[in-house]
């Protein structure tokens, strides 16, 4: 049994009356040890997929409106939020993109971590104090009986962004999921906490889903990947064989924007025009007035999902041939 089971998701938006769908029936698993990374560009909707999944949509616009989520074989859209909250922060937990809109800049980072132990573990707050000052360690956050009293806007972005590892770390969780943890953060610094995180996964067997608009992110961190446009996922596989048989134009198009250091381009081949507003309608494939290999049939029938391999799917029409 996979410790995360998404299956048909469905997600929108109510605006304006009417309720406008965002993710449009997705499916992936996530097994204990594994990393999942979920990859697209802005409003694809990998961000909704996760915050669904740790039952963070209340109060908002936002809905799941089908679909199962199971986490360890338990339906999550069934639980109350008693149950759910019991779930969040010990057996699951999640990582955002700009730790300061989770850390509280009043308090010590010290007794932000403490009292997440307290939460959700029974113990004495020396304990909890002494179990901070190991996970700051374990970040490798220099000195850290110094800095476990420290305000987070006395640490750097890199640091804060470590101090969110342990937090959501401090109850040992089975899955971690991470979204964007490294955008804001510069390339030295993005590589150490994506180190940082793929050491503490061997060393403590916790699963990950990493959510980033970056596959050369997803690329050396995940054991498979799951791309997405609009609300679908246009093609999911095992990293190493996504990346040794590319079978839609989308991940192509994500993988030549991924800036290479000695490849001799002037500009980077970004994908041409935008991702479509949840509002509009598009016919068939949902790419097509991107793709720079659409046919007629693209512009008429929506892709089936094929399979071109063990666990390889691609939504294309072409995807045999988009495959080299
Ligand atoms: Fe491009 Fe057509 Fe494939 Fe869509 S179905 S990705 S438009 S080739």
């Amino acid at each position: 049994m996979p410790l995360l089971e998404v299956d048909n998701l469905e997600i929108a938006i109510a605006m304006r009356g009417q309720l406008l769908p965002v993710v449009r029936g997705i499916s992936f698993s996530v097994d204990e040890g594994e990393t999942l990374g979920i990859v697209g560009e802005s409003g694809c909707g990998k961000s909704l997929t996760s915050l669904a999944i740790m039952g963070l949509l209340d109060g908002t616009p936002v809905r799941i409106t089908g679909g199962d989520i199971r986490f360890e074989g338990q339906d999550l859209r069934q639980l109350n939020r008693r149950e759910r909250r019991a779930i969040m922060g010990s057996r699951m937990a999640m990582i955002f993109q700009e730790p300061m809109t989770s850390l509280n800049p009043v308090y010590r980072i010290g007794d932000q971590i403490v009292e997440n132990l307290r939460q959700h573990q029974k113990i004495s707050q020396k304990a909890a104090r002494a179990r901070a000052i190991e996970l700051l360690e374990l970040v490798r956050i220099p000195e850290p009986q110094q800095r476990v009293d420290s305000y987070p806007h006395q640490m750097s972005g890199g640091q804060r962004q470590r101090v969110m590892i342990a937090m959501a770390l401090s109850c040992d969780p089975k899955l971690l999921i991470a979204d964007e943890p490294t955008t804001a953060l510069d390339v030295t610094v993005q590589k150490e906490v994506l180190d940082l995180m793929a050491d503490l996964q061997e060393r403590m067997g916790t699963a990950i889903v990493l959510i980033s608009h970056d596959l050369g992110v997803i690329a050396e961190t995940c054991d498979k990947v799951a791309v997405m446009y609009r609300g679908k996922i246009a093609e999911a596989a095992p990293t190493d064989d996504l990346f040794a048989r590319l079978a839609h134009p989308y991940t192509r198009g994500l993988l030549n924007s991924i800036p290479v250091v000695d490849r001799d381009v002037e500009w980077l081949e970004a994908i041409p025009g935008r991702v479509p507003g949840i509002d509009e309608d598009i016919e068939g494939c949902a790419f097509h007035p991107r793709c720079p290999r659409a046919q007629d049939i693209c512009r008429r029938n929506e892709p089936k999902q094929h399979r071109i391999g063990n666990e390889h799917t691609s939504h294309c029409h072409f995807a045999e041939e988009a495959a080299p």
